[in-house]
């Protein structure tokens, strides 16, 4: 493989954006390296400035569950494109989206577009405290929520890869409203709610985390957060940007059978386009503005183009019974056949599977929270990461991160995968 394009435009792209990149973890920093600029993608694919073509196991992080430009949403986008590309007004497709994806899902009346899945974290915690009339939320260890102020507090993905957990910019009194506590350690949460009584609006968790790796609840972890919820009168926010749409067509709601009060939603939803949103049932969503007194707006909310993109991605998922099931016989072949290859060469790891996301750590007997997660051994992933790349695969470059199986990688390209990890050597 050759990146001498790629490597030009990120020295130009790094005079004029920080970093060179517009999201921190698509610059390479966490396995040293030139990031690849891309091209172009179709279906399983993506090309790069210097023509290399790869196996994408991002997927954009997420949203491009079906594959990339998928035929029926770009005419989709093409025919929304010659009506208009924004109007700032209401329209009908706004309505059909959101009855559509209502009366999918459980335990949701209505729902609120945005434009990503920070906007919809935000305004779903902001909404649970005008609820709850309380200030205080339980955040997770190694739980991503977007970059609003309230999260970025031990946060994974790009904030932990970057080793900065507690970004400058957060004031204190914005951090002492977020209480932590571990992945899969309810005795934690317990004893928070006990030190804070009547103070906590929310628990927020990523109910299959991907932040810090791909990451199970266990134990029955998530029914008991809804019973200490219950319990203590807070509301339970299931991170939902990652797992809705991927999981099953009612995301971890309905894989595991336990109702949230809020539910926030983003890439799946938005078919590729900028796209997030939070849902709940009427009594919560009433409040909001400008039926209620919770403010929250956007410009480019329920945009035409994207609203199109992600109808017709959903319509598409949701008219295919065998959908998540082939997805996850996908992820499932990938997990026990790359488990035997590294197994047949003697590299221990430990390989964390849910549905269509997982993830690889390396020198591990397991991995349950954010310090199982940081004990694992990156410097092996990074290596692992520059190997699968040079064979044509993308993967996520960092060891804090899921993979994202598409329905579009079928026999051909998990072969091709697996033929790049048999090359890999320790
Ligand atoms: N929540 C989760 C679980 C996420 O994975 C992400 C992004 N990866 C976000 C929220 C933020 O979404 P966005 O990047 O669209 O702001």
């Amino acid at each position: 493989m050759k990146y001498q394009r790629s490597s030009a435009l990120f020295n130009e792209a790094n005079q004029y954006i920080p970093g060179g990149v517009n999201s921190p973890v698509r610059a390479f920093k966490s396995v040293r390296g030139v990031p690849v600029f891309m091209k172009s993608a179709k279906g399983a694919y993506l090309t790069d400035a210097d023509e290399n073509i790869y196996i994408d196991y991002i997927n954009s992080w997420g949203p491009a569950i079906l594959g990339h430009t998928h035929p029926e949403v770009l005419e989709e986008l093409k025919i929304q494109a010659e009506k208009g590309f924004s109007f700032g007004a209401p329209t009908e497709l706004e309505t059909e989206i959101a009855k559509f994806i209502t009366e999918n899902v459980p335990n949701i009346d209505q729902i609120r577009m945005v434009s990503s899945g920070t906007e919809a974290c935000m305004s779903a915690v902001r909404l649970a405290r005008g609820f709850t009339g309380r200030d205080k939320i339980i955040k997770f260890e190694g739980c991503y929520h977007g970059h609003s102020d309230s999260f970025l507090i031990k946060a994974g993905s790009g904030a932990v890869t970057f080793g900065n957990p507690n970004s400058p910019g957060v004031t204190q009194g914005t951090a002492k409203d977020t209480l932590l506590a571990r992945y899969n350690d309810i005795d934690q949460v317990e004893a928070l709610f006990k030190e804070n009584p009547e103070e906590i609006a929310a628990i927020i968790i990523e109910p299959v985390a991907g932040n810090m790796g791909c990451v199970l609840p266990e134990n029955d972890f998530l029914q008991k957060l809804r019973k200490l919820c219950d319990e203590n009168g807070a509301l339970l926010i299931f991170d939902e940007v990652m797992t809705g749409f991927r999981l099953a067509f009612g995301g971890a709601q309905e894989l595991f059978n336990v109702k949230a009060d809020l539910v926030t939603y983003g890439k799946v939803i938005g078919g590729g386009l900028p796209v997030g949103a939070f849902a709940a049932r009427n009594e919560i969503m009433d409040c909001l503005a400008p039926k209620g007194a919770v403010y929250q707006a956007g410009t480019l909310s329920g945009n035409p183009l994207a609203m199109r993109a992600g109808l017709k991605t959903l319509q598409i998922i949701k008219n295919d019974s065998e959908f998540f099931d082939r997805l996850a016989k996908t992820t499932e072949v990938l997990d026990t056949e790359i488990a035997k290859i590294l197994n047949e060469k003697g590299i221990a790891h430990k390989i964390n599977r849910k549905g269509s996301m997982m993830s690889v750590f390396f020198d591990t007997e397991g991995v349950s929270n954010f310090d199982d997660a940081q004990k694992a051994n990156h410097a092996q992933f990074n290596r692992f990461f520059h190997h699968m790349l040079n064979n044509g695969v993308y993967l996520p470059p960092s060891g804090y991160e899921t993979y994202f199986i598409s329905d579009a990688i079928q026999d051909e390209e998990i072969n091709k995968t697996l033929e790049a990890v048999r090359k890999f050597e320790n």
